[in-house]
Order: structure tokens, then sequence, then C-alpha cells
């Protein structure tokens, strides 16, 4: 490279484009791309890393992109996030006024007016589809219960920014059971997060947290979700050392779950849930972005630690 070259590309704008350019392409949407092979090796390996990870009693689900809109509803998500939900919505009706919309289409016209929200949402999270299943198999172990899961997930939050997709995967370690074997579930989790991103050399630094509930009413449940310290995030350096990324979170949800879907021990006590997720694009992003666009440059321990 030429000293012109690299001065230009110590922009940090100029080394996010390359990054973009390199792992992704457009794919007309914001937030939404197609992703390379190379980008794609990376995210296998992270996955497989993780996979090494898990408890023995994990069992393992992965979810569509797409689930029951009941399922969200009964959920409490539109009380907090309405404005990050994406409804499937299609033409209904009989042939005829179907073929009517098409025509419109067809002359140019508006026919997006003519579409009806359907039973199915864009899932958000990974771990929302869980509970239900979990519900169903009545009371909860004393030993807890233990979930792996993943689906790609949707938040409708357009922006050009590569650690902000709108479709993104998720990667989740689910702990339902007493209150006190979900915070020793999530430190834990913390402890081995870290372990996770030092062995991939990557900085870190792990805070506090609240999640971006709608509206005005929504900064007292932020406010209220710090001050009970409910949210961890690991955060890396992507954009800037300023504004650090959340690839990891470390959720504790009390027994908002468990009330919802019925979740209950044995002796009849609201079971509680936390979870930690695994933002697998972001950790993607992150390593590139630390280490550099040539894999096969990475340092050894950083690729002997994800087996590449
Ligand atoms: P949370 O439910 O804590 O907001 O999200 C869990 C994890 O998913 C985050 O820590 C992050 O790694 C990932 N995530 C959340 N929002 C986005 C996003 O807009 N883009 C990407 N690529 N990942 C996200
Ligand atoms: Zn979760």
């Amino acid at each position: 490279m030429t000293a012109t070259a690299a001065t230009v590309l110590e922009k940090p704008t100029d080394r996010l484009e390359l990054l973009a350019q390199t792992l992704f392409r457009p794919m007309g949407a914001d937030g939404v791309y197609a992703r390379t092979g190379l980008y794609e090796g990376v995210v296998d390996a992270l996955a497989a890393m993780i996979t090494r990870y898990r408890h023995p009693r994990a069992e393992v689900f992965r979810f569509p992109p797409v689930m029951s809109r009941k399922m969200i509803e009964t959920s409490g998500y539109l009380k907090s996030f309405p404005n990050l939900l994406g409804c499937m919505c299609c033409l209904q009706g009989s042939e005829g006024e179907i073929r009517e919309t098409v025509n419109r289409f067809v002359e140019g016209d508006p026919w997006t007016d003519d579409l009806t929200a359907g039973d199915l949402v864009l899932t958000p999270a990974s771990c929302y589809p869980v509970y239900p299943i979990a519900a169903a198999r009545g009371p909860v172990p004393s030993e807890g219960l233990l979930f792996d899961v993943a689906c790609d997930c949707f938040r409708r939050e357009p922006s050009k920014d590569i650690d902000r997709m709108q479709s993104f995967r998720m990667r989740e370690y689910v702990c339902i059971g007493r209150p006190e074997q979900i915070q020793a579930f999530r430190e834990d989790w913390i402890e081995r997060a870290k372990g996770i991103a030092d062995r991939l050399t990557l900085p870190y630094t792990v805070d506090l947290a609240n999640d971006p509930f709608f509206g005005r009413g929504g900064q007292l449940m932020a406010v209220s979700q710090i001050q009970q310290a409910l949210k961890f995030e690991l955060l890396i350096p992507v954009m800037s050392e300023e504004k650090p990324t959340a690839c990891m979170s470390f959720n504790y949800h009390q027994d908002h779950f468990g009330e919802v879907w019925g979740l209950h021990g044995a002796d009849g006590a609201l079971s509680h849930t936390g979870c930690v997720a695994f933002g697998m694009d972001r950790l993607a992003v992150a390593m590139f972005a630390t280490h550099g666009l040539d894999v096969d440059a990475w340092p050894a321990s950083v690729r002997g630690a994800l087996g590449i």
C-alpha cells in the first residue's frame, strides 16, 4: 500500500467504508446486507466457539426469522419497543381483489395500502419464542432450565453504520429458574464472556446498560433498569473509542416472562429468567475492525481460539 493510501485509510470513515465494502454487498436498504464468504467464515467460527461454551444440559433450538404476532403481543414487546417491531403483511382476499392490487402496481400506482397485517412478526430477539415452549412443559425443575437459541432478528432501525443492522443474527443462552440461579448464571456468563473477548484479543469494557425503551415513559423504565442493574453489555470499540458497540448483553428479566407465560417452579413460585445474547454480526464486524481484513494475518492465538 502506498503512503498516500495508508494516510487516507487512517481516516475513520474510510476505514469503516473499506470494512463495509469488503465484508458486505448492498441489498438496496440500509442495514440489510449480503454477506461475503470471508465474513461468514468468521461468523461460523465464532458460532462454533460459542457452542464450545454450551452447558451440557442446555437444550438447543434454532428459530425461524418470524414468530407468532400473538406471542410477541403477550410478551409485552409492544409496550417497550413498538417502534422497532416489524410485522408481516400480505395481500388477502379473493383472486379478483388481489388481481386488482397487482394491476394497480403494474399501472405504476400505489398498491401497498391493500396489504393487511398478518399473524406473524419478524422476531426481534432470539429468546422470545423459548419461554412459551418452556411454559408448555409444566413446572420448571429445581435445577432450572437452560437453552441455546438463535435466529435472524429484525429491528426497524435503518442506519448506514455497519454495527447497526435491521437484519442481524443473534445467539443466546437462556436460563429459567429461581432468582439466585439466574443471578449466578449471569455472573458466570459475564466472566466467561470476558474470557472469550480476551482469547479473541478484542478490546472491551463491561458496563451497566439500558434497553432503548420507547418514548417518555420509556425513559423511566430505562432509569429503573439501570438502578436495578438488570442489563450489562460487553462493549467493543468498532466505530470509535468514544462510542463503543454493544456486542454481547447479559440480561435479567426478573419474573416478567414468568408472569406473562405462567412459568413457575414446583412450589408455585413464579420463575425468573435471564439471557446472555451474542450479536453474531457485531462480533464478526468487531473482529475485522480489530484485527484487519486479512484473516490469515490475524494473531495465531486468535486463529487458534477460532479454530481457523
Ligand atoms: P439486546 O437485546 O441486548 O438489545 O441485543 C442483543 C445483542 O444483539 C446486542 O448485544 C448486539 O450484539 C446485537 N444487536 C442488537 N441490535 C443490533 C443491531 O442493530 N445490529 C447488529 N448487528 N446487532 C445488534
Ligand atoms: Zn434474550
